[in-house]
């Protein structure tokens, strides 16, 4: 057993994780030339290596110091896969080193493969509906932690076809701000060139000010939003974070974010009957969807019966397929673009929004 596996304690630096510029910093400061940052970005995060002996243009006495002074380069274990014949979709059950569970999912399709990332273990947030919610908050993921559900996908998933890479795993990304941009940065970075032509999106259920600072940082990134309901008092009954961030400030700064990229943001709209989806819902969603850029990607509720929740969450119930057609017609009528799709497989949302581990007893229990 590794030392790190113990605690997740070593004082080790990490350098899985790392930016392009911490890279070339922390070399500087071990007295090497700053190019060997640019060698060792390229080993972990483009030719996805698992140990410092494969770094074949680093001199095998750095090679060796490395592998004594800092943290062991794959920071997840897999534990488990599961996938759907009849979609495709593959999850991911993976360890961090101090034992927590998370999930990623790999969505496959014609078109481009979308991989969906955790951000943390466990959520914070507990919105009502959200399977992720019902098991609690565990721990903040690391950059590494995160970019390294991207190395186990791409390594089982032979292909190298993702395109896509959403997170919208477990967890908010937003209130683990500084691993997420990080992790961005590492995706993003032009020198990790199989990933220059991926799109990663960023789905938030809306910390404001994060939002913001996300739109300051330059990073090409695309901005979704969990909206759920166009009113304050729905919002805040099925996702509590909205008494903190109000969906007002939360328009603020997401127009601030459309603007500031030249982008539209993306809102999530999962349909729960009765709750969101009623006339005057669908009259506050076009009023909102005409005052700034942005398409519409509707999700059917996927029930939550199988965690036997409690309170407001034993209530919630997906609307009528009928209904769900009819409101998304309705939007469309409205030249508003929608997206939305009914199975599993293909839907990214839904097959990220339901991720849960119960702790207890280690049952992985993800959707069938
Ligand atoms: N915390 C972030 C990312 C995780 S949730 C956020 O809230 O956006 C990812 C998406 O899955 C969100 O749009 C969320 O609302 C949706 N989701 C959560 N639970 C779901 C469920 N039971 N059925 C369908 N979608 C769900």
């Amino acid at each position: 057993m590794n030392s790190e596996a113990n605690a997740g304690k070593s004082k080790k630096p990490v350098l899985k994780g790392y930016t392009l510029k911490e890279l070339k910093e922390y070399f500087t400061t071990i007295g090497e030339k700053r190019f060997r940052g640019e060698q060792v970005f390229n080993w972990l995060y483009r030719h996805l290596i698992d140990s410092y002996d494969e770094m074949e243009n680093v001199p095998k006495v750095l090679r060796q110091q490395l592998n004594e002074t800092t943290g062991i380069i794959n920071r997840l274990k897999l534990i488990s896969t599961i996938s759907s014949p009849q979609t495709g979709t593959t999850k991911y059950l993976l360890e961090t080193l101090d034992g927590h569970k998370i999930e990623s999912v790999i969505i496959p399709d014609e078109k481009r493969t979308t991989l969906c990332v955790s951000t943390q273990a466990g959520c914070p947030l507990d919105c009502k509906f959200c399977a992720t919610g019902l098991m609690g908050y565990k721990k903040n993921l690391t950059s590494g932690e995160i970019f390294d559900q991207f190395k186990f996908a791409s390594k089982e998933y032979k292909e190298d076809s993702i395109k896509n890479i959403v997170f919208m795993g477990m967890g908010e990304p937003l209130l683990n701000y500084d691993a997420t941009v990080k992790s961005l940065e590492i995706f993003g970075e032009e020198l990790t060139t199989q990933l220059r032509m991926r799109r990663v999106t960023v789905s938030t259920a809306g910390i404001a000010p994060k939002i913001m600072e996300l739109a300051d940082t330059g990073l090409r990134v695309k901005l979704a939003f969990s909206l759920h309901s166009c009113f304050e008092d729905v919002r805040s009954r099925i996702m509590p974070i909205n008494d903190k961030y109000p969906l007002r400030d939360n328009l603020h700064a997401i127009r601030y974010f459309t603007k500031k990229t030249h982008s539209r943001v993306t809102f999530e709209y999962v349909m729960i009957s009765g709750v969101n989806d009623r006339e005057e819902d669908f009259k506050e969603l076009v009023k909102l969807c005409k005052s700034l850029p942005c398409k519409i990607n509707v999700i059917p509720f996927n029930s939550l019966e199988h965690m036997n929740p409690t309170g407001i969450s034993a209530e919630l119930q997906p609307s009528p397929y009928e209904r769900t057609e009819a409101f998304v017609q309705a939007l469309r009528d409205q030249n508003i673009t929608v997206t939305v799709r009914y199975t599993q497989g293909e839907d990214i949302a839904a097959a990220c929004g339901q991720l849960a581990i119960t702790e207890e007893n280690n049952t992985y229990s993800s959707v069938k």
